[in-house]
């Protein structure tokens, strides 16, 4: 569907075009003006679905063992009502809102009050003040680093707590698992709505909100590139991270407890996906600075798919292997084990090393060695909705040189590691892998579609350069 653009911006297909002549592509690109009707079908399909994709694999776990089929076939078979079902899940209490309230604000507080001091001690991290891309708009905005800090000091208390305060049960996550899924549901949607309403009157960078006169797609994708409150709180950089991201490790550990708890120990599967998901974890705050020139914070919109995605999708499917073995301790053979370590490790340097060559590349324009070599480079450039012209460069050495995506080719080998720790005794833990490769294939699509209105000829000079995106001679 067409729909209507924002009255006063020229009307523009965001689409097919390649050329990079200044007006062709001012104010095109990392905008999309018109919604198609497969789009919208996504984005309304998602809207009404996805918090009930995340209940369903949730209650199957609590209710039927984590089978996903089990409440099907009982509400086919007349075994089970749906209402049964709800009946039997539990409902939000007190304890489950003052424990979220207190996490939110605990991440809030670390996030505003807490000027990071890691970069000041760990050698090679890149914390504190720093800068992000170019908006379409031209605006650099700076960021406050300090998401090692926050993840370090929830650690600490974490393990203090477990081993020394007890204040609180290791398991309170899990033990308050459906409760606080309704907390992190209110919180999603709350951030998500008010973020709407703050693009249309009052938003931080006016010129650099995207309006396509579609309601659905404006409160999905979001009206404001970068809203903020006050100098430092930024939407997109504290919903990405922090609260979900640093609870991810928390969660596992939990279900860690939870499991020892039930049946003695902790399972190798368990250490695995702990071990796993934590590496990545850890990489992601390291490198926290490199992660605001990612898609994420450098192109997308802050709507309901970031605001809601990060405070519920994120840590609820996220986390699925974790949960799933506390319901199925599966204890893997040693080869078994060691083949997962080794498939989840080498992904993992795919993906930090590629992701590594392109943010090297770019800090220094060029000047540095990849794969001991004088990197190959393409000259490019493009044009601000400020009418300002701007130089660029892509790499086409190292993995960059291998596939356009390689990058998620790693996270994708990582991602099945996770599932693959699971055995095979059921298809959920194995959402996660198939999620990614339908998330990462998107993105890939998504993002070329940008680049090649972004950078012109200069991204098909790229493209003839580095024929496939993720894996060579295949796609
Ligand atoms: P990339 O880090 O691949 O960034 C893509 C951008 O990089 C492009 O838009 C372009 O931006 C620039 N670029 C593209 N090709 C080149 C090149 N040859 N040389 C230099 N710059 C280039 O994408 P993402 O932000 O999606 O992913 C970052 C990482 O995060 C990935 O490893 C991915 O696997 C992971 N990820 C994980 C998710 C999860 O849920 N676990 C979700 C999403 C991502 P520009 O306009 O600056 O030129």
């Amino acid at each position: 569907m067409a729909a209507k653009s924002q009255p006063n911006v020229p009307k523009a297909k965001s689409g097919d075009s390649v050329t990079n002549d200044r007006t062709a592509s001012q104010g095109q690109w990392g905008r999309a003006w018109e919604v198609d009707w497969f789009s919208l079908g996504s984005i309304i399909f998602l809207l009404l679905c996805a918090p009930f994709i995340v209940y369903y694999f949730i209650m199957a776990c609590d209710q039927y063992s984590c089978a996903l089929t089990g409440p099907v076939v009982d509400i086919a078979t007349g075994r089970a009502q749906l209402s049964d079902i709800w009946a039997k899940t539990p409902p939000i209490t007190r304890k489950a809102a003052q424990l979220y309230t207190l996490w939110v604000t605990f991440q809030v507080l670390l996030y505003t009050s807490l000027p990071d001091f890691c970069h000041k001690f760990l050698p090679g991290y890149v914390g504190g003040i720093q800068e992000g891309a170019v908006t379409p708009a031209g605006v650099v905005n700076k960021y406050q680093i300090n998401g090692l800090q926050a993840w370090l000091l929830t650690h600490l208390l974490w393990f203090a707590n477990a081993h020394l305060l007890s204040w609180f049960s290791p398991t309170i996550i899990f033990d308050n698992w459906i409760p606080l899924l309704w907390c992190a549901n209110i919180l999603g949607y709350a951030v998500s709505t008010f973020a709407m309403v703050k693009g249309y009157f009052f938003p931080t960078s006016a010129r650099d909100c995207k309006f396509t006169g579609n309601f659905f797609y404006n409160y999905m994708m979001g009206v404001e590139f970068n809203p903020r409150i006050g100098k430092w709180f930024d939407f997109k950089l504290f919903f990405n991270g922090r609260p979900g991201i640093v609870a991810w490790t928390l969660i596992n550990l939990s279900f860690a407890a939870k499991q020892r708890e039930l049946h003695g120990h902790v399972t190798n599967a368990m250490v695995l996906v702990n071990v796993l998901q934590a590496i990545y974890v850890i990489d992601f705050f390291w490198n926290e600075t490199w992660y605001l020139k990612t898609i994420d914070i450098c192109h997308d919109h802050f709507g309901w798919y970031l605001g809601w995605g990060d405070c519920v999708w994120l840590p609820y499917l996220y986390t699925l292997q974790g949960l799933y073995l506390v319901y199925h301790p599966v204890q893997l053979s040693t080869p078994h084990a060691v083949g997962v370590l080794l498939l989840g490790l080498v992904g993992y340097y795919i993906f930090r090393v590629a992701n590594h060559q392109k943010d090297l590349f770019r800090r220094t324009d060029g000047r540095c060695l990849i794969w001991g070599k004088k990197p190959k480079v393409i000259e490019c450039s493009y044009t601000s909705a400020d009418g300002q012209r701007h130089h660029s460069k892509l790499l086409v050495s190292g993995f960059w040189g291998v596939a356009r995506h390689f990058n998620y080719v790693g996270d994708l080998m990582g991602s099945l590691a996770y599932c693959l720790a699971c055995g095979g005794g059921h298809l959920l833990p194995y959402f996660y892998i198939i999620y990614m490769a339908i998330l990462l294939t998107h993105r890939c699509l998504r993002d070329e579609h940008r680049c090649a209105s972004k950078y012109g000829r200069d991204w098909e000079r790229y493209t003839a350069a580095v024929p496939y995106r993720l894996l060579p001679g295949i796609f």
